[in-house]
C-alpha cells in the first residue's frame, strides 16, 4: 500500500518532467482509489522519493518562484548515490531495537527525540515506524556491519530524512547546501546577508 501511494506520486512527477506539481495533484493521486482515503504521510513519501530513490524535487525551498505547495521535477535523472547501502541483519536490528528502547535515537545538541514505535509524530504527522540507520555510511565494511549492533541506530522517519539530507554519506560531512536550502526565508535572507559580507560586495542593495 505505502509502496503504491510512493509509486503513483512517482508517476505523477514523471508525467510532469519540468511542470509544476501542485500539492492538490499530489494529494490527488496519493488518494486511495477505493476507499477514496486520503493518505496523512504522503509528504513522507515524497521525501522518500529524493533521499532514498534520489529524485531531485524542488520546492519553494530551492526556487524562490515556486509557491509554497508547488514542486517541479526537471529531469529524471537520479543521484546514483541514494540507492547503494548496507541493509541490516534482521536479528541485529532486533538487538539495535531494544538497546533503543523501541525509541528513535536521534539527538539534536541535548534533546533526544525519543519517539516510539506507533506513536504519531507530532511534528510531521503521520505513526512513527522505526529504521535502522548506519552509523559510519562512509567507511563500509560490507561484511562486517549488517550484523555489528554498534554499527547502527534506530531512527523514526523524519530523523531518517533530515540525516540523509544534511550528512553526506560519502565524505561523512555536513551537507552546508542541504541545510541552507530547507532553511526558512528569514534564515536564508540571513544567510545571504551574511555572504554578501564574507564576499564585501555589501552595497549590491
Ligand atoms: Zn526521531
Amino acid at each position: 500500500m505505502q509502496s503504491s501511494v510512493k509509486k503513483r506520486i512517482e508517476a505523477l512527477f514523471l508525467d510532469n518532467i519540468g511542470k509544476i506539481v501542485t500539492r492538490e495533484m499530489i494529494i490527488e493521486v496519493a488518494r486511495d482509489p477505493n476507499s477514496g482515503v486520503n493518505p496523512e504521510n504522503w509528504h513522507q513519501r515524497l521525501s522518500e522519493l529524493r533521499t532514498n530513490d534520489g529524485y531531485e524535487i524542488l520546492s519553494y525551498r530551492d526556487r524562490n518562484w515556486l509557491k509554497t505547495g508547488q514542486y517541479l521535477m526537471e529531469t529524471s535523472e537520479k543521484n546514483e548515490r541514494a540507492s547503494s547501502r548496507v541493509i541490516i541483519d534482521p536479528e541485529t536490528w532486533k538487538e539495535v531495537l531494544k538497546r533503543a528502547g523501541y525509541s528513535c535515537q536521534w539527538k539534536d545538541g541535548n534533546t533526544e527525540c525519543g519517539l516510539k514505535q506507533g506513536d504519531t509524530d507530532p511534528v510531521g504527522g503521520g505513526t512513527v515506524r522505526l529504521t535502522p540507520d548506519h552509523l559510519t555510511p562512509h567507511s563500509v565494511d560490507p561484511k562486517i556491519d549488517p550484523k555489528d549492533p554498534n554499527k547502527w541506530q534506530a531512527l523514526c522517519g523524519r530523523h531518517q530524512i533530515m540525516k540523509k539530507n544534511y550528512w553526506d554519506d560519502q565524505t561523512g560531512k555536513l551537507n552546508t547546501y542541504a541545510i541552507v536550502q530547507s532553511a526558512s526565508i528569514d534564515e536564508k535572507r540571513e544567510i545571504y546577508r551574511f555572504l554578501q559580507q564574507f564576499f564585501g560586495d555589501e552595497n549590491t542593495e
